[in-house]
């Protein structure tokens, strides 16, 4: 009779237990804050050392000329790849290794990395270097186990997720490095029991309001561009708000509430500066506001900025001296793979194996790199899974649990090794 194989990997995982501890340890030691993108390179590197010896190739990729890119701050990615014993499909987890900034109410050394009561807490313990420990550690449990992998294993080390992955896996996918890959992993901290299959999208955008300057007192001289952008909020309160709340999408967002089409207004900034404390006597003759649109997968880009455009487009016909500018900020396309795809099934096949209950498939509120893989790489079979609570995310005393890191380090190697073998 044959031992069961996964027994054998779980038993060496279990076995690295303090040893992934230390690795996200050195990890979050890095102090890798976006922006401005500090010490990329001595992380980048210590991955790239750490993944030599057990068989990688190991590349350096810079993305020079990229946003922040400069000597002081160069954006450096780190790819690892490792060709197994027969042809076969290659296999690729993705982890960023840039963090958010620190910000208060921390009540410890937030690159410390202080481990208490069976958790690693520090900037970036749960987004997401932890995540990228449990999947190093699953790689090298999976070669180390001795059994026969075909295909290729990838592991990529990448920048600037935070602000947006231009210097990471934007760069990366835009010069081909994904026209190999045949399924990608991202660790995500998205729980260990939780399969993200895609994300909704966004549109930033500025909109500004024009008026005409006059004293204070005689505001009937003037045009106050602070209330046509109130007549545009009115506009979005009556029209648009309504519709975005009953749209819903078929995608599994979590939590609930961003299954919807969302719109937040970031900022408004109207009228003169005032000056040492002084506000300025004078009627606003500009005002612009920053909108965040989130869409889902069911509408696109030119329709939701259609949306806004027409309601700007009423105002100018309706209301005496309504001018406005549009500016696009940033975009991203929504994004979903197929839950009966390959990477997938195989990790939702490996959740139920390791946690002993059925894997929930979901989509994320927000972005990340999977936009990249899917849209710029041309690969669909990518999915986000790794340990750590989405909620504590960019949150003072962010902590990833050792346990879930094991957890989702057996399920991470059991789907490589099926995704290798073809058998997912
Ligand atoms: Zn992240």
């Amino acid at each position: 009779m044959t031992r069961d194989p996964s027994e054998n990997l779980f038993r060496i995982i279990e076995a690295r237990r303090e040893e992934m501890v230390e690795l996200a340890r050195d990890l979050i030691r890095f102090p890798t804050i976006n922006p401005p993108g500090e010490a990329y390179q001595p992380c980048a590197e210590f991955i790239g050392r750490r993944l030599k010896p057990h068989g990688f190739a190991v590349e350096y990729v810079r993305a020079a000329g990229t946003p922040g890119d400069t000597e002081r701050y160069p954006r450096i990615n780190v790819v690892a790849r490792r060709k197994g014993s027969a042809a076969g499909p290659c296999v690729h987890f993705n982890g960023h290794i840039d963090v958010v900034q620190t910000g208060a109410g921390w009540t410890m050394d937030p690159f410390a990395a202080v481990v208490k009561d069976g958790k690693v807490y520090g900037r970036g313990a749960c987004d997401m270097k932890g995540g990228l420990a449990a999947a190093i550690v699953a790689v090298e449990a999976l070669i180390d186990s001795g059994a026969e992998l075909p295909g290729t294993l990838e592991i990529s080390g990448t920048v600037d997720e935070e602000s947006g992955g231009y210097g990471g896996v934007h760069y990366l996918a835009e010069r081909g490095w994904y026209s190999q890959v045949d399924h990608v992993i991202i660790p995500e901290p998205l729980n260990v029991d939780r399969v993200c299959i895609g994300h909704r999208g966004v549109w930033w955008a500025e909109i500004e309001t024009h008026g005409r300057m006059a004293h204070g007192s005689m505001p009937f001289l003037g045009d106050c561009a602070v209330r046509h952008m109130n007549a545009f909020i009115d506009r979005l309160e009556r029209d648009l708000y309504p519709k975005l709340a009953a749209r819903r999408t078929d995608m599994p967002v979590v939590p609930s509430g961003a299954r919807h089409s969302t719109l937040n207004i970031n900022s408004i900034h109207g009228g003169q500066a005032e000056t040492l404390g002084f506000p300025a006597p004078c009627v606003p003759d500009s005002c612009r506001m920053v909108i965040d649109r989130r869409l889902l997968i069911e509408e696109s880009l030119d329709s939701v900025k259609g949306e806004v455009r027409a309601l700007l487009e009423q105002l100018v016909s309706e209301r005496e001296g309504f001018a406005y500018e549009l500016r696009d900020i940033f975009e991203v396309q929504p994004t979903m793979a197929d839950r009966d795809g390959p990477v997938a099934r195989s990790t939702a096949a490996a959740i139920q194996r390791v946690m002993g209950r059925p894997a929930e498939f979901i989509c994320s509120p927000g972005t990340y790199d999977q936009k990249h893989i899917d849209r710029v790489g041309k690969l669909k079979d990518c999915i986000a899974y790794g340990p750590g609570i989405l909620d504590l995310a960019h949150q003072p005393d962010e902590y990833v649990l050792i346990d879930d890191m094991v957890n989702s380090a057996k399920v991470m190697a059991l789907a490589a090794r099926a995704l290798l073998h073809g058998s997912a």
